[in-house]
């Protein structure tokens, strides 16, 4: 893409590993000429790690940001570029940034994404839970009514809900949401994503084990089951006994969906997780025999 003058350019930075950062991204930070940042000093070492910058750097955060939009805006006027980043991730995603691109937008000007890092989306799809439709709620109000509210609706969710948390407020928010969607909903804890101690832990919400506490969190929550659909367990039974019965997993799971009403791809699913998990207590067996051949047939 040609370097185009005139543009806010919303820059993804790593989360944790430097290596995350796109080259597109560097080039672009080392040719504006201004970089909104949330910390001069943080995001000065990334620009010194990249070798340079040519373009000044101002604060852009939750209390300056109304303040900056005049200075970008006399930028972008000068027909010149401009960078917005925080301190990790994606501008403006639980970050400032969105009332900066508004009033760039109302003014005329371009508003180009730099995609990269950015923990919700890192978190979803290494979680295993379906990253087909998903919600984002950010940070949860810390307390009161509203943190309530937003717990009730989290627990109706029927897609996959991804919540940011504090090292401080993880284990209290996984209470909340035990105590609120029951402790047999399934959930993934991701902590330290793409740093050294990167640890994503999977289980149910009544017995997860978030660790000590320290660290940055994602939690991505299992969707509530559609009302009426049998649960999983009960899927399962009905799977077991077609496979006994000598049904291939793919017409097991054909016939299972329409008697039950559920997907053809969510009994599927659990029929390869059934067989996985068979598989695997084969393989830590007594014998030491080799496993099975798998009895994935899509
Ligand atoms: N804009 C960022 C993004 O694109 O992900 C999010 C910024 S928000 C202020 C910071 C929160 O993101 C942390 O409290 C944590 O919930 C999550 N987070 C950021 N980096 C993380 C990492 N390396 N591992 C796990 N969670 C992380």
């Amino acid at each position: 893409m040609s370097p185009t003058p005139a543009t806010l350019h919303l820059v993804a930075t790593p989360i944790g590993n430097l290596g995350d950062l796109t080259p597109r991204a560097a080039e672009i930070l080392s040719r504006v000429e201004l970089i909104c940042c949330e910390d001069t000093r943080r995001t000065g070492r990334l620009l010194s790690h990249l070798g340079g910058h040519r373009g000044s750097m101002v604060v852009c955060n939750e209390h300056t940001e109304m303040n900056r939009i005049t200075d970008v805006l006399k930028t972008l006027e000068r027909g010149d570029e401009v960078a917005l980043v925080s301190d990790a991730g994606t501008p403006a995603i639980s970050d400032p940034g969105y009332r900066l691109v508004r009033a760039v937008i109302a003014a005329g000007y371009r508003v180009s994404p730099v995609p990269g890092p950015n923990a919700a989306i890192a978190a979803l799809v290494a979680s295993g839970l379906a990253p087909d439709r998903f919600v984002f709620e950010g940070f949860l109000p810390r307390r009161g009514g509203e943190r309530q509210r937003r717990l009730a609706e989290i627990a109706r969710e029927e897609r996959t809900t991804i919540i940011y948390e504090s090292p401080q407020r993880v284990a209290r928010t996984i209470g909340d949401l035990t105590e609120i969607c029951g402790a047999d909903r399934a959930v993934v804890v991701a902590r330290e994503l793409t740093k050294l101690h990167e640890e994503i832990v999977h289980g149910h919400l009544g017995t997860i084990d978030v660790g000590e506490g320290r660290g940055e969190y994602v939690i991505v929550l299992d969707g509530a089951p559609e009302p009426g659909r049998p649960d999983d367990d009960a899927i399962r039974a009905e799977l077991t006994q077609a496979l006994h019965d000598g049904l291939s997993t793919r017409d097991a799971a054909r016939e299972i969906a329409g008697r039950l009403g559920v997907t053809r791809r969510d009994v599927y699913a659990l029929a390869v997780a059934m067989t996985a998990s068979d598989d695997q207590r084969r393989d830590i067996g007594p014998s030491g025999a080799a496993p099975a051949p798998g009895g994935g047939d899509e």
